[in-house]
């Protein structure tokens, strides 16, 4: 089924390859619940399941469908820890929070891993990550890197990788030295958005889609929702917006997380004799604007790569992208694309994800700085964990400080959109 997301641009190859993608109603009227939840990527309706698991009364809209947002149109790739590696945490949060960082993640990840299968949530898991650097003098960076994971963070599974096995695991001598995780890898999103949803459906959560938020506010002791055709009424109420944040529906999330445009374009099937990835990893490289890629187990290039720091989507997605394609694998100069299309990335200042209280009663999470397959579904748990008084493991996301963006309502976009493309050039020297 075709289906165009009406808050990001082009169709995507994982819409195309979904068997079944149920669609939800609309809320027609007003309502009341024990928590309501604006957003239906991954943070909201993991916490959705999750609640409703617990035998909560959950209801949660979204403005569009859900997954239309990043949850459903991403890399897929799982990564390893947070955004930033732990060594570089350690020297502005000490060790021994940068340790609890790097554990949660880890917990985030076999999160994951073994709801998708208690589910039966078939998610196309493939294992295996290669970061590899586009720069010569990046090697020393690397080694310690890989070091001090096994060493200090009790996590064995990332090798470094010579140029020439670089080049061999990739199929293209385009990089100079790498980095193998075998402890992670990567996953088709959206079978994973669609079967969360459906779990928590089952579960007895009340979902939503085209249903958009227009206000929040606390009347009466409760918070009140209100939306086109009703108000939903609750004691308390989860904000998991993330990049599509609005100033008018919350100007304290909206000041703190930014959405940049990030873009993907699918190939037809790679022929077997070319040897691209034939160990089947996902990749990322060290860019700025990073680009990651991977093979999907049907055989087809998903590369990611192009970012856009306006409010307008540029018109020549495809064209950018082989372009980039082709300077990784010279070998697909002839390779035709099938799909191409983006989505907002929430960003925080410092990278690291927001877990805010907005007003009593009222948590904004979101900001996951493009590492939130893994972390996004985590902490919606970890919302739903805290309500039920099981952890309190959120809490260390929120003692985080995340400033607001420089530059006020209006100067805010522009200020930033200028920092990120001076940092994008640096990519070319
Ligand atoms: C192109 C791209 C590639 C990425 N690649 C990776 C990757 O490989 N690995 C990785 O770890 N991360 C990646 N990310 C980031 C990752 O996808 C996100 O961190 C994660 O999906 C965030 O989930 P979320 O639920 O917080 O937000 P989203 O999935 O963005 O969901 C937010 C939802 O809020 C809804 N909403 C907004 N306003 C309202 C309103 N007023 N009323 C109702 N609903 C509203 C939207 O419709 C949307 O569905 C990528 C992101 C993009 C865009």
């Amino acid at each position: 089924m075709k289906w165009q997301s009406p808050i990001a641009p082009g169709l995507s190859w994982y819409q195309a390859t979904l068997a079944e993608r149920p669609t939800y109603p609309q809320l027609d009227g007003s309502t009341s619940a024990d928590v309501i939840i604006v957003g239906g990527g991954f943070t909201g309706l993991q916490a959705a399941y999750q609640l409703a698991a617990d035998g909560v009364d959950v209801v949660l809209v979204d403005a569009a469908r859900f997954g239309d947002g990043a949850s459903g149109r991403n890399g897929g790739q799982l990564g390893t820890g947070q955004h930033w590696w732990p060594e570089e945490m350690e020297h502005k949060l000490g060790k021994a929070r940068s340790l609890a960082f790097f554990r949660m993640a880890e917990d985030a990840k076999s999160h994951l891993l073994d709801f998708a299968r208690a589910q039966k949530i078939d998610i196309d898991f493939t294992p295996g990550q290669l970061s590899v650097a586009h720069k010569r003098n990046m090697e020393y960076t690397y080694r310690h890197h890989a070091e001090a994971l096994a060493e200090r963070y009790d996590y064995p599974h990332l090798s470094f990788m010579s140029k020439q096995e670089t080049a061999e695991r990739l199929g293209s001598s385009h990089y100079y030295c790498g980095l193998r995780d075998i402890g992670t890898g990567h996953i088709h999103p959206l079978k994973l958005l669609a079967g969360t949803a459906k779990a928590a459906a089952k579960a007895g959560a009340r979902l939503y889609e085209m249903t958009k938020a227009l206000n929040i506010d606390r009347a009466d002791g409760r918070i009140a929702v209100e939306t086109e055709r009703g108000t939903i009424t609750a004691d308390r109420a989860l904000i998991a917006c993330n990049g599509y944040i609005q100033e008018h529906l919350e100007p304290k999330t909206a000041a703190k997380i930014m959405p940049i445009r990030s873009f993907i374009a699918a190939t037809t099937r790679l022929p077997k004799a070319l040897k691209i990835l034939p160990g089947c990893e996902s990749v990322d490289d060290s860019r700025f604007v990073v680009r990651y890629f991977r093979k999907a187990p049907t055989g087809e290039l998903l590369f990611g790569g192009r970012e856009v720091y306006s409010a307008d989507d540029p018109k020549n997605v495809s064209k950018h992208l082989h372009r980039q394609i082709v300077q990784v694998y010279p070998q697909l100069a002839d390779i035709d694309i099938t799909h191409a299309w983006g989505g907002s990335v929430g960003i925080t200042l410092p990278r690291r994800p927001l877990v805010d209280e907005i007003m009593p009663g009222v948590t904004s999470i979101g900001g996951f700085s493009g590492h939130g397959v893994m972390l996004s579904n985590y902490c919606g748990k970890l919302y739903a964990d805290e309500i039920a008084g099981r952890s309190q493991d959120l809490g260390l996301y929120r003692d985080l400080e995340i400033p607001a963006f420089p530059g006020g309502e209006r100067l805010r976009k522009p200020l930033l959109f200028l920092a990120l493309t001076w940092f994008a050039l640096r990519d070319l020297i």
